[in-house]
């Protein structure tokens, strides 16, 4: 078994549980991993009991989260003020910047054997931290109090003069499909530091694999919510592996390189625009520009209606930013089709070589979905979401996996749970039952961790999967021949 680092915390589900678009759905994810027992340690791979987390044995929360367990306000949020030094969209070629907090003085943790739970690092859930990326105002908005009343007078911000308009509100994104909700001040700093304390604890080595299945939020915006995302908590934690990590190799001069592989049905938008470098990089090159320490590949639904509205198509073989890549997929893609676009994924990631993987595994691709709608994609088989996950494992770089959207919750859990059983090794037959748990009813009528695979026709044909390869190739000749320089 590698080394697992599966975050949660009975705060973050419970603040995930609220999040309008999936009500509910991190009890039940979380839960079905449990009720699987894949939070279990065999006895021979009892992990080295880390004092505040698995002493409490597996699952149980960690003595970092006492006070806020203690605390329903959780009154750490308003912990700090003052003006932040928020950062802007762009790449991070040149985010070298000292750290402003104590990091340097975190204990790295002894590596895990086998899987462990651990809780959302709490000096993560500050708006210093999330000011790493998000926009100031737009934090002072979702971090403040709010009863429920969504109408402009119903905020219960102390400063009336500052109270939020409708039209600021719009700007924020927050209405539609991101309203506020109560839990909103606890769930964008939780979300960010589940994902944050996963990529720390890859670049520490403490964990080869990080699972975060209440983060990959890839809609959401520095400035604002989109799309049922309201934390950019993947890109914090890009910017994190970028700014703390190292490379693979040993006594390399090169800054850190991650891959952000995004496998949602939607475009991740958020990511992607939070990393498309400012850097151009004409083809043929021209001079020797320096490559980014990101690349952002989606693999994503694309068609007119689709949400993200002006999601890309194809990108062209000669776009001057070969690290901002879409690769689209027409409408029913099943398992077969993903498997053959997969073979561009690999080349992509042969020639970026990178040193961490961002994993972003959205579900909503899965049938039956209420919003992905046009997806036919699988738990099983080759090309399916588990088969994904075990490509990725096998280029055996260190890895955070995220969740996403996945709006046909039993069946989220269902693949999740696969997912997870497929990162701790252990081989779970698609037959079989879902374990009696508080839960069970949900995976009504069949109760067993089967998705009944799409009879929809496939729109994806032949001519699209080898004009996509034909570009693929050009493209990672270029990210080869940048990336040497
Ligand atoms: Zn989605």
């Amino acid at each position: 078994m590698t080394s697992v680092a599966y975050i949660w915390s009975a705060e973050l589900q419970r603040a995930a549980d609220k999040l309008p678009a999936n009500v509910g759905r991190s009890s039940l994810v979380h839960g079905l991993v449990r009720a699987l027992g894949l939070l279990d340690n065999p006895p021979d791979h009892r992990d080295t009991v880390r004092e505040g987390v698995d002493g409490q044995g597996a699952g149980s929360n960690g003595g970092h989260n006492d006070e806020a367990s203690r605390d329903p306000e959780v009154t750490w949020l308003c912990s700090e003020s003052g003006p932040g030094e928020g950062k802007e969209g762009g790449d991070v070629e040149d985010d070298d910047d000292e750290d402003d907090e104590d990091d340097d003085e975190e204990l790295t943790d002894p590596p895990i054997h086998g899987i462990r739970v651990v809780p959302p690092d709490l000096s993560f859930a500050t708006p210093t931290e999330l000011r790493r990326y998000h926009d100031q105002r737009y934090l002072d908005y979702v971090l403040q109090s709010y009863s429920g009343d969504n109408s402009d007078s119903g905020s219960s911000a102390d400063d009336d003069d500052d109270r939020p308009t409708k039209r600021r509100r719009e700007a924020m994104g927050l209405e539609d499909d991101c309203p506020r909700f109560p839990a909103l001040r606890a769930y964008v700093p939780l979300v960010a530091a589940g994902t944050l304390t996963a990529c720390r604890l890859l670049v520490q080595g403490t964990a080869k694999m990080a699972i975060v299945w209440d983060g990959g939020r890839h809609h959401a915006l520095r400035a604002r919510a989109s799309g049922f995302c309201y934390v950019a908590d993947a890109v914090l934690g890009i910017l994190l592996l970028a700014r703390e990590g190292v490379p693979r190799s040993p006594g390399s001069k090169r800054r850190a390189r991650i891959l952000y592989l995004d496998m949602d049905l939607h475009y991740g938008d958020g990511v992607a625009t939070a990393f498309t470098s400012p850097t151009h990089f004409p083809y043929p090159l021209r001079g020797r520009p320096r490559a980014p320490q990101v690349l952002t590949l989606s693999v994503h639904h694309q068609s007119r209606i689709f949400f993200p509205p002006g999601a890309p198509g194809l990108t062209p073989s000669d776009t001057p930013h070969p690290f901002s890549l879409s690769l689209p997929l027409a409408a029913f893609a099943h398992p077969s089709t993903y498997a053959r676009m997969w073979r561009c994924v690999e080349m992509v990631h042969s020639a970026w070589a990178p040193d961490y993987i961002v994993l972003q595994l959205g579900v909503d691709g899965l049938p039956g979905d209420r919003i992905g709608q046009w997806g036919a994609w699988s738990p099983h088989g080759e090309g399916g979401s588990t088969w994904v996950v075990e490509q990725v494992m096998a280029w055996g770089v260190p890895t955070a996996v995220l969740g996403g959207g996945g709006y046909e919750h039993a069946n989220a859990a269902r693949a999740w749970a696969l997912a997870t059983a497929a990162i701790v090794g252990t081989d779970i037959g698609t037959d079989t039952d879902v374990p009696d748990h508080e839960s069970i009813e949900a995976y009504a009528p069949a109760f067993t961790l089967e998705v009944p695979e799409s009879n929809v026709p496939d729109e994806n044909t032949e001519e699209a999967f080898v004009e996509a390869e034909r570009t693929y190739a050009i493209l990672s000749e270029r990210i080869r021949e940048i990336v040497a320089l």
